[in-house]
């Protein structure tokens, strides 16, 4: 390929390295850690999504094209005279785990740091904010101790809600690569009987829900079978006997275990068997794990097993949180949570307002977290925020109760949305400004092993497209704060960025890439790949953590937390005895502005389907490919009926994908209801009550 630039894949968090050349060719980066030259199939169909067809070209003002100054004058105007009459909590951003990192920290420094108010938040909410709640209760902070040669080097991997065959394809083909090499063994643990379990050694179909109550009992039987690390146990970690308590509580016996997950007794002695038995294992959650009105009390569970093992930090050892989204993991670095503060700071860290005042010269810096999405959503509908800008995602589609975000967005005094297409959210917005996308601008992305790589422009943007961290740093500068939003690019953003990081949370340097502070442009362009922390005058990249403890807590060790069970939010009932589960398919991405483009990716799945188990589907009268009406206390949809056998009996599978461009039905979210994580507010997104009716194909 000629005139290739190195970049990574935007989708999912494996954080694939990419060559990309200007006329769309591209293929895997064989020099990229993450992937060693594979792509997954959208990966590999992404120079198939460069067309400018349908793209944003110029800014727009109630629907008339409208130049960029004219454009961001009106958009200064609204947010000054809002936060001059109804304080800095009536704007709102919601951004998204897309954006780069400089985009992130450029949102986040203009809300948080001058502007004055907590509400930022991101689609990442939706992602994996319960692994965030969890690490910082557990590890003192949000950290991922895990890499990617961990799968390579465990005798044992679980995955839980985690269907990492579609979801983060080449990482699962760098786990089946070590499992034919090394034998190692495969758990999934996932209602459904994905295309993750095929072929693994055990696979648990437990009850929506019921994960703490699996791994509470995995914590007795590690108790009662002699498989404690109790020197590691003493040396690093503190809480184990109330944590312990608590999971007795909840799972005395395997009877119980049974009986709160559904399981077979057999099924459950072989995974708590094979998991104390086998010293190099790791758990893997995602989604299934952290959509969930108890999201955080699952992770805590699961990282109570391997606290409990001592089985951190050390290869082939741990729990390890995969990210959905490219650079959910680079918001969390930079405060793109409503409830964290830039460089994996916290709002109640002591010493990190009075820090970051200082480094940005803030002047209205928050004191106190913002709004999180579900509760941001909740407060346009009822006017408390009345301007809002939306970056990079469709909220319209992708929360729940869709259909009340889009009366809420309608309702709106001021609505601003940055995007590369025209989406649901962006056909409810007063401003619409022309975004450039993959392939068109460079900074930062970092994985799910903590690896910050480069994305890297090959193209130029078409029409009047521009960076999201230029029209923020314009709209700060409108604001009056033209010193502190001056940068000429995004390594400009990137030097401050790094500068920031390192600071000392318990004796711990949290998260730490100071060393980078000094790079030039050309250092810059020349980034190579790198894992964090990478402490001042390093060259090594950082590995995994806490192998010898050294959590950032105030005393350094890690906080086992207890778990009581909770059963779901809304349980089914007689008139919605189903329970809804949405999710990814294998080829396509999110609401498939992207990959809606490629038509060799809908062949994989061409209709918007629900799944049922055939047993379901015999009993409600629905046929495959017939039609089937799916109705929440929320909304409703039609889909087409696919039976599926690895499907759980009373449950529906829908993807998440399809959106008012795709289908006439919407998108279902609609159904989803307002339950989310009591800590950290992620929404249950696959256990809502619905029924199913068959409709006469006409
Ligand atoms: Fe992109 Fe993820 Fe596929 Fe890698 S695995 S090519 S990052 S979608």
């Amino acid at each position: 390929m000629t005139h290739a630039v190195r970049t990574t894949c935007p989708y999912c968090g494996v954080g694939c390295g990419v060559l990309a050349a200007p006329d769309g060719t591209l293929k895997g980066d064989p020099a990229h850690p993450a992937n060693r030259g594979r792509l997954c199939v959208k990966g590999a169909a992404l120079g198939e999504t460069l067309s400018e067809a349908g793209r944003l070209l110029h800014p727009t003002v109630a629907g008339a094209r409208a130049s960029w100054d004219a454009a961001l004058d009106l958009v200064a105007a609204r947010f000054r005279a809002t936060i001059a009459e109804h304080g800095p909590d009536s704007v709102a951003f919601y951004v998204s785990g897309q954006c780069l990192t400089e985009d992130y920290y450029v949102a986040n420094k203009l809300m948080k740091g001058f502007i004055g108010s907590g509400n930022i938040d991101t689609n990442s909410r939706l992602c994996m904010a319960s692994s965030v709640a969890g690490h910082s209760r557990a590890f003192g902070a949000d950290v991922v101790p895990g890499v990617y040669e961990d799968l390579e080097e465990a005798d044992l991997v679980v995955l839980v809600g985690s269907n990492l065959a579609w979801c983060h394809p080449v990482l699962h083909g760098r786990l089946q690569a070590a499992r034919a090499a090394r034998g190692t063994q495969l758990v999934v643990i996932d209602p459904r009987g994905t295309a993750s379990a095929d072929g693994a050694e055990l696979h648990l179909p437990l009850l929506p829900g019921s994960d703490v109550a699996l791994f509470a009992g995995l914590l007795v039987h590690l108790d009662e079978a002699g498989a404690l690390d109790a020197a590691w146990i003493a040396a690093h970690a503190e809480g184990f006997e109330a944590a312990l308590a608590a999971a007795r509580e909840t799972a005395p016996n395997l009877f119980r275990v049974a009986a709160l997950t559904g399981l077979a007794l057999e099924e459950i002695r072989r995974f708590y068997a094979l998991f104390a038995a086998t010293e190099r294992s790791v758990t893997v959650y995602s989604q299934g794990v952290n959509q969930s009105a108890a999201g955080t009390d699952k992770v805590n569970a699961i990282l109570n097993c391997h606290l409990a093992t001592g089985r951190i930090g050390r290869p082939g050892m741990g729990p390890f949180s995969v990210t959905g989204q490219p650079n959910a993991m680079g918001g969390r670095e930079v405060g793109g949570l409503a409830n964290q503060l830039a460089a994996h700071m916290r709002f109640d860290m002591p010493g990190a307002l009075d820090r970051l005042r200082r480094f940005w010269g803030a002047p209205n810096l928050a004191t106190r977290p913002g709004l999180k999405a579900v509760e941001l959503f909740e407060a346009v509908r009822e006017g408390r925020v009345k301007a809002l800008w939306i970056m990079a995602t469709n909220p319209a589609d992708s929360l729940p109760r869709a259909g009340r975000v889009r009366e809420a967005l309608a309702a709106c005094p001021f609505v601003v949305v940055s995007d590369c297409w025209e989406t649901d959210t962006t056909r409810l917005a007063h401003v619409v400004l022309p975004a450039a996308a993959w392939g068109e601008k460079g900074g930062t992305v970092t994985n799910s092993e903590r690896r910050i790589s480069r994305q890297r422009p090959f193209r130029a943007p078409p029409g009047e497209a521009r960076p999201d961290w230029w029209m923020l740093a314009e709209l700060g500068r409108r604001l009056g704060w033209a010193e502190a939003f001056a940068w000429d690019g995004p390594a400009a953003i990137f030097r401050e960025h790094a500068a920031l990081s390192g600071f000392e949370n318990g004796g711990e340097r949290v998260f730490d890439i100071s060393a980078m502070a000094g790079l030039d442009e050309a250092g810059y362009e020349a980034m190579q790949p790198f894992r964090w922390p990478l402490p001042a005058g390093a060259t090594a990249e950082g590995g995994r953590l806490f192998a010898q403890g050294g959590f950032p807590t105030p005393d350094g060790r890690a906080r086992f937390v207890a778990t009581p069970f909770r059963g779901l939010a809304v349980a089914p009932d007689a008139e919605y005895p189903l329970l809804l589960n949405t999710g990814r398919l294998r080829d396509q991405w999110h609401t498939m502005t992207r990959t809606g483009q490629v038509p060799r990716l809908a062949q994989h799945s061409p209709v918007p389907a629900a799944g049922f188990a055939p047993g379901d589907a015999a009993r409600l009268g629905l046929a495959a490919g017939g039609l089937v009406r799916l109705a929440s206390p929320h909304g409703e949809t039609v889909l087409r009926v696919a039976i599926e056998p690895g499907q759980r009996p009373g449950e529906v599978f829908v993807p998440m994908h399809w959106t008012d461009d795709f289908t006439s039905s919407g998108p279902v979210d609609r159904l989803v209801g307002a339950a989310t994580d009591p800590v950290s507010g992620q929404p249950e997104l696959k256990a809502t009550p619905v029924r199913a009716e068959p409709l006469p194909v006409r």
